[in-house]
């Protein structure tokens, strides 16, 4: 197309050749798009030079904010120095030997190794082929089905998206055969009337070994969960959820994987989110955090057992013939070495903990709004519930879009954050300053009045 055939608008050249993702399409048609161009701290910025505070660090990811000088000079020094490589064939970038220790060094594993993807997805998909790989080495060709949970969110590509556990996926005739899903750990909306907390855990350990009984313990390849629910709407798990299942997954040489592509490297007020929970996984999936949002990279993590049952299948398979072109990218490695140590040593999970105090009062308040029926949160993740009535959780009607248009109003006043299902989610960059956290609170509270004002 050339200059003079081009629309004219930034939102009309965005939806004339873009075709959006995850994007209610016919609201962008009435309400526009919004094509940012530059960020400063926690801030983004439109073509329009209009400011927002940006409460969902992009997707989760870019906790150091869109302009740490650090990160940026990470790339820029790498690109000057070896612009791109792979990791096939024996090769590999002395950026990814660095990473990979140091990323065994501050997992929760006393050894282990890691293996390079570009997406949390791919980082999904890749355990699941491990899984599968391994155990057919080991004479359980059959141990192929993976259980997650109701509501969890794993990812896009046909096998994570099979793991995830949304309604949405049936208009790609997902989830695959062979994926389960057990009940959604969330006590406040999937606890019956008169159930009690440790009486809803009873009944999902129950269902969990009810389901191994039935399926066959040497039919499962493991089992994947994040520690706290992200994109199923912030959903901590019920108290002593991880103690109480992972006896029974033990019991059954079932290995747990900790899907850590949000909870990873400080989201949680620790490094890992399996920390926070006190559990030690198998392995670790990770990514988002891992190079702050700044490269598009993910990792495998493998713990010790997992590590050496994976080598001895490689002796007898020879080759475990997976990867991606861009797996172990110098300059996404040399990225997640600055972030790392931005998180570790610089101060940016210092800074989430002493923020996380302020986040939930902030929630606690906004949670007395007459619509709120749950605040929910850990960490710096959280999420506030909207309801129509408060005492009986009856939700809105879904045609009033309830979430849809909070986060529309916040962002008109500046602020993006993020509607999934009845709720508004945050989840806030790891710079915030105190004044940044109260002016979050303070537009979404506004944002609250004006529309529960609205649908009362
Ligand atoms: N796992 C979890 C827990 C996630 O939150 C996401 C992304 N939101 C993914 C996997 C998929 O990651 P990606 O979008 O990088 O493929």
């Amino acid at each position: 197309m050339s200059d003079t055939t081009r629309p004219n608008s930034w939102d009309a050249r965005a939806k004339q050749n873009s075709f959006f993702g995850f994007t209610d399409l016919p609201s962008i048609e009435a309400r526009g798009t919004t094509v940012l161009t530059h960020g400063e701290g926690p801030y983004v910025f439109d073509t329009q030079g209009r400011r927002y505070l940006d409460a969902n660090s992009g997707l989760w990811n870019m906790i150091a904010g869109f302009d740490d000088p650090g990160l940026i000079k990470a790339a820029q020094d790498q690109y000057a120095r070896f612009p791109g490589y792979h990791a096939f064939f024996g090769r590999i970038s002395d950026q990814a030997v660095m990473l990979s220790e140091t990323l065994v060094e501050v997992s929760p594993f006393e050894s282990g190794k890691v293996f390079y993807t570009n997406s949390g997805s791919e980082a999904n998909d890749t355990m699941v082929k491990m899984l599968w790989f391994m155990h057919a080495s080991e004479g359980r060709p059959n141990a192929r089905k993976i259980i997650t949970r109701v509501n969890a969110y794993h990812g896009v590509t046909a096998v994570s998206a099979s793991m995830t556990g949304k309604p949405y996926n049936s208009v790609f005739g997902l989830p695959m055969p062979g994926f389960l899903h057990l009940t959604c750990p969330h006590y406040w909306r999937e606890g019956q009337s008169g159930e009690s907390e440790a009486d809803f855990l009873a009944r999902l350990v129950a269902e969990l070994e009810e389901l191994i009984a039935n399926e066959g313990a040497d039919t499962i390849a493991g089992f994947f969960a994040e520690p706290v629910q992200g994109a199923g709407g912030v959903i901590p798990p019920v108290e002593g959820y991880f103690d109480a299942i992972l006896p029974v997954l033990r019991t059954h040489n079932i290995p747990i994987i900790a899907d850590e592509v949000i909870t990873g490297f400080g989201r949680t007020g620790s490094v890992w989110g399996c920390e926070s929970y006190g559990f030690v996984p198998d392995a670790i999936i990770s990514s988002k955090a891992l190079t702050a949002g700044y490269f598009p990279m993910g990792a495998v993590i493998l713990g010790p057992d997992l590590s050496d049952r994976l080598q001895r299948a490689t002796d007898i398979i020879e080759e475990f013939p997976h990867g991606f072109t861009a797996s172990g990218h110098p300059v996404g490695c040399a990225i997640a070495l600055a972030s790392i140590d931005l998180v570790l040593n610089g101060g940016l999970l210092e800074n989430v903990q002493r923020l996380i105090p302020r986040f939930e009062t902030g929630l606690a308040r906004l949670a007395q709004h007459d619509h709120i029926g749950e605040w929910r949160g850990r960490g710096l993740m959280g999420a506030l519930e909207a309801v129509r009535d408060k005492s009986s959780k009856t939700p809105f009607e879904s045609e009033l879009s309830v979430s849809e248009r909070i986060a529309n109003t916040c962002g008109d006043h500046g602020l993006l954050c993020r509607p999934l299902g009845q709720s508004i989610v945050l989840c806030p960059p790891f710079i915030m300053t105190d004044a940044q956290m109260d002016e979050m609170f303070d537009k979404l509270s506004a944002a609250l009045d004006q529309v529960f004002a609205d649908v009362a």
